[in-house]
């Protein structure tokens, strides 16, 4: 910046109109006090000198903001000190006392760094419209450059917090895209480029899809784009780039304060390494629990001929204990059971096939299927399916595994004599099916916990129920897996009831 402000710019603009400092060198003694009275009476701190050689000592001991300076003095005359002035002190305006007539001089002063003039002789009124105009103009200027400097303040900080955000994001372990409403790039991370294979240097400003070849990932931040925000939400799911790796990538939308959704954050996660545990895990239990079962199924069928007398009648105590032996022997096969069932869907078998249902008819197939279990409690199973239904797009084994876990819950958990109603019907795009029963069901403790993986309410009304803890995790997973969703309302003593919502069309 130039030094004329320098000494200005600790002070308001508009103080430093009210606060100046005036120096009037000139060597007549009138003009000099008359300056000084009129001048101080703006309240402006005023000095003067009668020559140019006692002005240049002042303006080196004291700051001013105005010379006001006679151009004919003897000694040192106006045009030297105006000279001397702009090379110790730019930053003070001069303005020049001229003689009559003596124009051309005031000119020549002003070529030489003079800011305006003043013509002897001079009213009240003139010489203080002239040190204001000089006054206001400084202050312009001193505006000017103080807005500058904040400005390059705010330029520098964010040019800071630029780097500082650089910084977070290339240390991070996931990827990180950030786009604007459009689609286009607007920074990334270097894992972010490993991951989707981003190769191209100018790929800051380009479409996603001209830089991505994913078409997940940007069907998933166009579906993030076109919602409507109440609140704050993110799609996550799985995508596949152009190479081996196993990818989820969570899209969360930049959204104002008005509800404008600016563009999308995506961070890119390489779950290639949970995966392969996982799967190692999964076909691990389905390996186990295969080998489990054959040798379980067959110590089964033994204990039944030997209830059966195959080995001689049996009486009391030995009927009992082999009683209690098949019943744990048939806990241990519905374990075995659910486990591969879990693990089948872990490892991505279970919904294979999305076809075309007529849920109605696997509806009855398994209330026809459980009826015996039920009648063994007086249970009555009523079934209430819409006429109309049409057929859902839905894996047949899925299906079944989710009435069937459901159902069986309803006869287990209620009382002998109780009814279980099952209901199904359309609601614009989605099949919506509810099994409800009144029986013991479920403390509001109890209740979040129901589709964690082996739990099972502990108390007195359950210990006789034998179960697994694992039927209603698999339900959620299958119908997570169609995209659907389950809701349970349960009363303590009264009842529960199961509520499933599919979409009707999955592509
Ligand atoms: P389980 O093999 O124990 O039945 P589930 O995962 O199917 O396992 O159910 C978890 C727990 O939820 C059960 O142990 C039971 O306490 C409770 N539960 C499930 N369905 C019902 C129901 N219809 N009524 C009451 N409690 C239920």
């Amino acid at each position: 910046m130039s030094n004329i402000l320098v000494n200005g710019l600790n002070e308001k603009p508009q103080n430093m109109i009210k606060k100046a400092r005036i120096l009037v060198v000139d060597d007549e003694a009138v003009i000099r006090e008359g300056c000084v009275k009129i001048l101080s009476k703006e309240g402006w701190s005023v000095e003067a000198v009668e020559n140019g050689m006692d002005g240049i000592e002042l303006i080196k001991s004291k700051e001013f903001d105005i010379l006001l300076l006679d151009l004919m003095m003897p000694g040192m005359n106006g045009l030297e000190v105006i000279h001397e002035v702009n090379r110790i002190a730019q930053h003070i305006d001069i303005i020049v006392i001229t003689g009559y007539a003596t124009v051309e001089t005031a000119v020549e002063a002003m070529k030489e760094g003079a800011y305006d003039y003043i013509s002897k002789p001079f009213t009240p009124d003139q010489l203080r419209v002239v040190i204001r105009r000089t006054l206001e103009k400084k202050a312009l200027l001193l505006e000017a450059e103080f807005l500058r400097r904040e400005q390059e303040k705010g330029l520098q900080a964010i040019s800071h917090e630029k780097s500082k955000i650089k910084t977070i994001l290339n240390c991070m372990p996931n990827g990180v895209l950030v786009l604007d409403n459009e689609k286009r790039l607007i920074l990334y991370n270097p894992i972010a480029g490993k991951l989707l294979n981003i190769r191209e240097e100018d790929s800051i400003g380009k479409l996603i899809d001209e830089c991505v070849y994913c078409k997940d990932l940007s069907d998933m931040i166009s579906e993030v784009l076109n919602r409507d925000y109440i609140e704050n939400t993110y799609i996550s799911g799985e995508i596949s780039a152009d190479n081996p790796l196993s990818l989820m990538a969570h899209n969360a939308p930049i959204v104002m304060e008005d509800g404008e959704v600016l563009g999308v954050v995506v961070i890119v996660q390489d779950i290639s390494e949970q995966k392969a545990i996982d799967k190692m895990k999964a076909d691990f239990i389905a390996k186990v629990t295969h080998e489990l079962k054959a040798p379980v199924a067959t110590m089964n069928q033994l204990l039944m001929a030997i209830e059966a007398g195959v080995v001689g009648e049996l009486e009391g105590k030995q009927l009992e204990l082999i009683e209690r032996a098949k019943l744990r022997g048939e806990g241990l096969l519905e374990l075995i059971s659910d486990l591969l069932d879990i693990s089948k869907i872990e490892s991505g078998l279970s919904i294979q096939r999305m076809i075309p249902l007529n849920i109605r008819e696997i509806m009855e197939d398994v209330v026809d299927l459980l009826k015996p279990q039920a009648d063994k409690k007086g249970i009555s199973l009523n079934l209430h399916i819409d006429d109309n239904l049409p057929l859902i797009n839905a894996d047949k084994d899925g299906m079944r595994e989710v009435f069937t876990n459901l159902i069986s819950n309803g006869i287990k958990y209620t009382n002998d004599g109780g009814k279980i109603e099952i209901d199904g019907s359309m609601d614009k795009d989605y099949f919506i099916f509810s099994i409800s029963d009144n029986g013991i069901g479920i403390s509001k403790q109890n209740l979040p916990f129901i589709f964690e993986r082996f739990f099972r309410v502990k108390n007195s009304k359950t210990r006789h129920i034998v179960g697994t803890g694992l039927g209603l995790p698999i339900v959620k997973d299958i119908i997570d897996a169609h995209l659907g969703s389950i809701e349970v309302k349960s009363d303590e003593g009264k009842g529960s009831t199961f509520k499933v919502l599919l979409p009707m069309k999955i592509e």
